[in-house]
């Protein structure tokens, strides 16, 4: 069946400019939702302005000839008159008239639409609108009824989508909510698969997390793009039972179809500070365990790990434009000033309990400021406390003389997230730890199998001045990134910030008859609350080292010592991986661990 869809606004009801701003959010969010669907059947019809009442109305007949060729239509009508409701009763009686007067179709379109503005009002205090259905989900749900499409500022539109087909007014053939949620999953599957019923909306439509990802690997099983496949997800053996999806819906994953189990190996006790603690780590690298806890072995052997927090503190780098560089400056000016810095401060630090700004370092390119702010982020690991304060901090600055400013975007890499870095490196992101070990020589013979000056000298070789040749921004390390990530999955981190995470520079000295080795890691960015910390696997594993959520008599605690684990295990790594290549022994582990 063929959709066309049109917007329908008085233009004397709204300002011309955010006219245009609410033609274009509308078009794109239907332009998208068709895109999402890859349903050439759905047509974005154009959107037709009108200036009277009446025009709406001629608008409609003319559009019911489209749907006389079996065409559904959805008519969306922009108004702005219920913040004050004696005007918007006014306005609305006027709607219901004109509509009233045309056909079937329209009295029914006006009714749903008085009702619909009605329940509106109702419901909230002031008669401004909240937000109660996106266009989105009303069409996910196949719904051809009245869509409130987005909600308004206190004084402007509120916006109704009034829809109608020829056959079926409220209905384009979809059942109601209760009644899919009454069916059997293969018939769910099956209008899914007809596409009635989107994907990401099934959490909603059957409220029930896990039956939605059982419907949900049906329908893809019986997506059209899977018929020449002799796949099924359905009966697949990735695993969906015994989950606890309600914790995933709205912050971990979306289109959920099951769980990606990994599995765990666990290194250590490793001795770190002077308390002994297992190291979880999910891999799938054979001998990687197994060695990590080699070096832990040793390690304790000469007394364990021990750790110093240098920094701790995440950073959001945005990038806002003036119109010249001297208004830039002006700005940076501002911004390193006693006062200027102050003033964003208190606007960072009010909108977090933890968050403390510590710094707003910036550089200016052209017109272009950006801006690295820095702060503690108690036991998270931040990054959306950064963003909300970001954005606190650059309001402030905009009222502190700087209107002009443009925030082109709230992240500018300046921060730097997830990408390769030399800021990060220098600077450090997250916490910066160095750890140290001091491993007996004769450990180092009789447990490493290699001995002390053959360690320091491969370390240089390798770790230094191959990665100096290498040109490496912060991998003077052997394989950190393996134990980094490892531990990261294990524990709910985002693995996408094993990229700065991993940044780490391994020395080795001789000592004495014994082996001196540290490691110094800029930029471990961990957090214990948020994320996939809320996931109970992954806080188990939190809880094995005593670190799991929010450290009450010490805010940030549990994160410190979350990082200083990281390194410890990254030093045990370092020191086994590093020992197998100086005994020339890796190829001859890896066989052992990773060919049966
Ligand atoms: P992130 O900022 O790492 O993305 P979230 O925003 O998901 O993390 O989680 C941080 C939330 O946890 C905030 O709402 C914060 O108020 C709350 N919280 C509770 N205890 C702590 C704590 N000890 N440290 C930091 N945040 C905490």
């Amino acid at each position: 069946m063929l959709w066309t869809f049109s917007l329908w606004t008085q233009t004397e009801a709204l300002e011309q400019d955010r006219l245009v701003e609410k033609r274009v959010d509308v078009f794109r969010d239907l332009e998208s939702l068709l895109h999402a669907h890859r349903d050439s059947n759905r047509q974005l019809s154009g959107l037709d302005l009108v200036s009277e009442p009446q025009d709406i109305f001629n608008s409609l007949n003319e559009t019911s000839d489209v749907s006389d060729s079996g065409t559904n239509s959805v008519f969306v009508l922009l108004s702005t008159h219920v913040s004050r409701p004696r005007h918007w009763v006014r306005k609305s009686i006027a709607h219901l008239l004109i509509l009233v007067g045309g056909s079937k179709q329209a009295m029914l379109a006006a009714i749903i639409f008085v009702v619909m503005i009605t329940g509106q009002y109702l419901l909230t205090k002031r008669g401004e609108f909240a937000l109660s259905a996106s266009p989105k989900s009303r069409f996910s749900a196949g719904c051809s009824a009245p869509i409130l499409v987005e909600s308004h500022d206190k004084k402007a539109a509120s916006e109704v989508v009034v829809a109608h087909s020829k056959k079926n007014k409220n209905d384009n053939g979809r059942p109601q909510d209760e009644e899919i949620r009454a069916m059997n999953d293969d018939k769910v599957a099956d209008l899914g698969a007809q596409g009635a019923v989107a994907l990401y909306s099934l959490e909603r439509l059957l409220q029930d997390p896990a039956r939605a990802v059982k419907v949900r690997r049906k329908i893809v099983s019986r997506h059209e793009c899977m018929s020449q496949s002799n796949f099924s997800l359905d009966s697949s053996h990735l695993p969906h039972e015994d989950y606890d999806y309600a914790k995933v819906l709205g912050a971990c994953c979306e289109n959920v179809i099951g769980y990606m189990p990994l599995p765990v190996g666990v290194a250590g006790p490793l001795n770190v500070d002077g308390a002994r603690v297992f190291i979880p780590m999910a891999t799938t690298e054979g001998a990687l365990v197994a060695s990590t806890n080699r070096g832990c072995t040793a390690i304790n052997a000469g007394g364990g790990v021990v750790t110093a927090l240098l920094a701790d503190g995440m950073t959001r780098g945005p990038t806002v434009r003036f119109h010249n560089l001297q208004r830039a400056s002006e700005a940076k000016a501002w911004l390193d000033s006693e006062y200027g810095y102050q003033s964003i401060e208190a606007a960072f630090n009010s909108t977090s309990r933890f968050g403390r700004l510590q710094s707003a370092r910036s550089v200016i390119v052209g017109s272009e400021l950006f801006i690295r702010f820095k702060s503690f982020t108690g036991d998270a690991m931040g990054m959306n406390m950064m963003s909300k304060g970001v954005e606190k901090a650059l309001a402030a600055m905009a009222e502190g003389g700087f209107e002009d400013m443009q925030i082109t975007s709230l992240s500018g890499n300046y921060c730097t997230d997830k990408k390769s870095a030399g800021i990060n490196w220098v600077e450090g992101r997250g916490k910066s730890i160095s750890a140290q070990a001091t491993i007996p020589g004769e450990i180092v013979r009789t447990a490493l199998k290699t001995d002390v000056d053959t360690l320091v000298d491969l370390n240089r070789s390798k770790n230094l001045i191959g990665s100096a040749v290498a040109g490496s921004i912060g991998g003077f390390n052997a394989h950190a990134a393996n134990i980094v990530t490892a531990i990261f999955i294990a524990t709910g981190q985002d693995p996408a910030q094993n990229v700065a995470s991993s940044s780490c520079l391994t020395t080795m000295t001789k000592v004495g008859e014994d082996l001196q080795i540290s490691v110094y890691m800029p930029s471990i960015e961990v957090g214990t609350v948020g994320g996939g910390t809320i996931l109970r696997p992954q806080q188990a594993m939190l809880d094995l080292m005593g670190v799991r959520g929010s450290q009450e008599a010490c805010p940030g605690g549990n994160a410190q010592k979350l990082a200083r684990i990281v390194a410890s295990g990254v030093l045990a790594g370092e020191l086994s991986l590093c020992s197998a290549l100086a005994a020339g022994s890796l190829v001859k582990s890896h066989m052992a661990h990773n060919r049966k």
